[in-house]
């Protein structure tokens, strides 16, 4: 899942932290008020999920050639979105699917499930997973597109682990079940000059008060595989069936090894999808060696360069937590040193 967010080069992502809020309206009479507090109502936000075919791809084989777990089950969709999950689940012969979603697409979503015959199998819900009350309560599978940038970003997993807890059998299934966020460091001055250094100087006039609020900002975009100069490194395993919503909160140790003599100017993320339970495991990456996805990977810009030599080590923790005032942004302090040195620096990010 992803907000209207950025579909060009090193934009931040978007602020739609009010699309929680579904608007009293019907989806054919929305003005871009209502869009603005119900960016999922608007189709585009769709047609790139849609698009994005790793993505949708990798849904469709890990539900459509697992046959085998979904016959005669019944499955509920986490944030339905279009229903495109939910026909899945039923052409791969579900006995019932419930689609829940809190956004005016829904109303598209029924038209769509009627249009493609799965009316008798798949029931719609308006409204938050949270307040919703489902006409089954206890399910076979769970299956939900939740991922946002950098992984957590929009906080939509918590959803997901109150729909595990109150509406999943034991012994039941979670489509995907294990997501990992990784993590290495970067060569990339040419952008940090366009990015950051920019603001030091804007037509003659010292800007600089923003570069240090741009640093701050982590950057959703692309990167080549060969501007990375260091090991990944694993700094968060979930899975899904065990998760809670106090795992979200953590601070994990890295250690990156440089694989070649470089300058870092900032620090990459990524995320790896996986859906262990099926036979012929299915997963997906979003990393810069990988196929393109809309979630392209996360930036984090360094104040300083760093000069690495091949196998030196960087050594740091990175501490992730859920905004106090908005718990869809989220808090990142990345703190780290290079080699022996003793002097840590400390970075404070904010995605919002
Ligand atoms: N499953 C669809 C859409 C994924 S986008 C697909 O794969 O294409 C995520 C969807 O989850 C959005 O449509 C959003 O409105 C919905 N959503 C997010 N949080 C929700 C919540 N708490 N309750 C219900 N729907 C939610």
């Amino acid at each position: 899942m992803e907000s209207a967010g950025p579909s060009t080069h090193h934009i931040a992502p978007d602020v739609s932290s009010t699309h929680h809020v579904t608007p009293d309206v019907q989806s054919d009479s929305m003005t871009s008020r209502d869009y603005y507090a119900d960016s999922y109502a608007h189709f585009g936000i769709h047609e790139e999920m849609l698009k994005d075919s790793v993505r949708t791809g990798s849904y469709r084989a890990a539900i459509i050639n697992n046959g085998h777990l979904f016959k005669g089950k019944t499955v509920l969709d986490v944030g339905c979105g279009t229903g495109i999950l939910s026909m899945f689940a039923a052409k791969a012969g579900a006995s019932h699917v419930v689609g829940i979603d809190m956004s005016n697409i829904i109303d598209q979503a029924q038209k769509i499930i009627e249009a493609n015959g799965f009316k008798d199998t798949i029931t719609l819900v308006k409204g938050k997973l949270e307040e919703a009350e489902l006409p089954i309560t206890q399910f076979d599978i769970i299956i939900s597109e939740w991922m946002g940038y950098f992984l957590l970003y929009e906080s939509m997993l918590d959803t997901v682990l109150l729909a595990r807890d109150k509406y999943l059998k034991s012994g039941g299934l979670i489509f995907p079940d294990t997501a990992r966020l990784l993590f290495a460091a970067i060569e990339d001055q040419d952008y940090k000059e366009e990015k950051i250094n920019f603001w030091d100087n804007v037509y003659g006039f010292d800007y600089s008060c923003i570069k240090d609020i741009a640093l701050r900002e982590p950057l959703v975009d692309t990167v080549e595989l060969k501007a990375v100069v260091t090991d990944p490194c694993v700094i968060k395993h979930i899975n899904l069936l065990t998760a809670t919503k106090e795992d979200l909160t953590f601070t994990a140790p890295f250690t990156l090894k440089a694989t070649r003599d470089d300058y870092i100017h900032a620090f990459l993320a990524w995320f790896d999808i996986v859906f262990e339970c099926t036979h012929k495991k299915v997963k997906f990456s979003t990393g810069p060696h990988a196929q393109y996805t809309h979630w392209k990977q996360t930036v984090f810009y360094t104040p300083s360069t760093i000069a690495i030599t091949e196998g030196q080590e960087i050594t740091g923790q990175l501490a992730c937590s859920p905004n106090a005032r908005n718990n869809r942004d989220l808090d990142i302090t990345i703190s780290y040193s290079v080699g022996d040195e003793a002097e840590k620096e400390v970075v404070e990010y904010k995605m919002s």
